[in-house]
């Protein structure tokens, strides 16, 4: 029997990330005292900050001081949490200073008062974890994530949609959390052709369809033959279409990044008037019933 070709792995190639495996280091993000928002929540892990000429008290500002807006899973709203020094997992020796190389912990808790108890607080954690190495600064973990957090601040009108629009939006959302552009637009634009071909299934009982036609217009020709059907704020959108298109064949991971929150708002938007149209025509159906 002939020797076959045989691909052995060894522990060596399993190898735990390192500088080398790291994302690359081309988009670093500006590191002040007014992102601390959207340093410790906000932004996507494996996002870089470049601490050059970042000073020391700056830093503890951030990672150390202050408050910040996040979903609490216990209080099940919008809290505020307040940071916390050090943890025994933080890799700086006495909450002042932090070391060059190592892991930095930001530990925060919710604030809120119990409302049966106005001394007791909610005190549920908030982590976000970073890499230093030098000047560079990267974002590696965050718990609750950043999808969490999001799903968690959606209403209670978006809660209601069917489960294909939450499935495809949460995906959208997933992927961002963890630092993928250009993934996130895909599933927002399903989105976007799902709610049209709603329409055009509502509009193709009617005598006058004709199928043939409308498959062969382009996207912004559709939404227009379909207005009446449509969300309004789709409609006066058509062209996001076309950027969500571009995002997916031209733009770079970086640019998808940077306009996915404005885009997921609006998506997110446009799926709240659909909820809202369907609850309004069942009231009025409700009321000459
Ligand atoms: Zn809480």
């Amino acid at each position: 029997m002939k020797n076959r070709c045989q691909i052995v792995f060894t522990r060596n190639d399993i190898r735990k990330p390192d500088n080398n495996l790291l994302p690359l280091r081309i988009n670093m993000k500006r590191f002040e005292l007014s992102e601390q928002q959207e340093i410790l929540v906000e932004d996507p892990i494996y996002t870089e900050y470049s601490l050059e000429n970042v000073d020391e008290d700056l830093l503890k500002s951030i990672m150390r001081a202050g408050t910040i807006d996040a979903y609490c899973s216990n209080c099940e709203s919008l809290s505020v949490f307040q940071l916390k020094g050090d943890e025994k997992h933080a890799f700086c020796n006495n909450n002042s200073i932090f070391e060059n190389y190592g892991l930095i912990t930001v530990n925060a808790i919710c604030t809120r008062k119990n409302i049966y108890d106005v001394i007791e607080e909610c005190e549920n954690n908030f982590y976000a974890i970073f890499r230093r190495e030098g000047d560079v600064l990267l974002k590696i973990g965050q718990h609750p994530s950043k999808a969490d957090l999001d799903f968690g601040v959606l209403d209670e009108s978006f809660k209601e949609l069917p489960k294909q629009y939450r499935k495809e939006f949460g995906s959208a959302i997933g992927l961002f959390a963890h630092g993928v552009g250009i993934g996130s637009f895909v599933y927002l634009r399903r989105i976007f052709d799902k709610l049209v071909n709603e329409a055009k299934e509502a509009a193709s009982g009617q005598p006058d369809w004709n199928e043939e036609v409308y498959n062969k217009l382009r996207m912004n020709e559709k939404i227009r033959m379909l207005d009446v059907l449509l969300p309004q704020r789709l409609v006066q959108s058509a062209h996001l279409y076309g950027f969500l298109s571009k995002g997916i064949h031209e733009l770079d991971e970086k640019e998808c990044k940077e306009k996915f929150p404005l885009v997921k708002q609006a998506i997110q938007l446009i799926l709240k008037e659909r909820h809202a149209n369907k609850e309004f025509h069942q009231i009025i159906y409700n009321i000459n019933r």
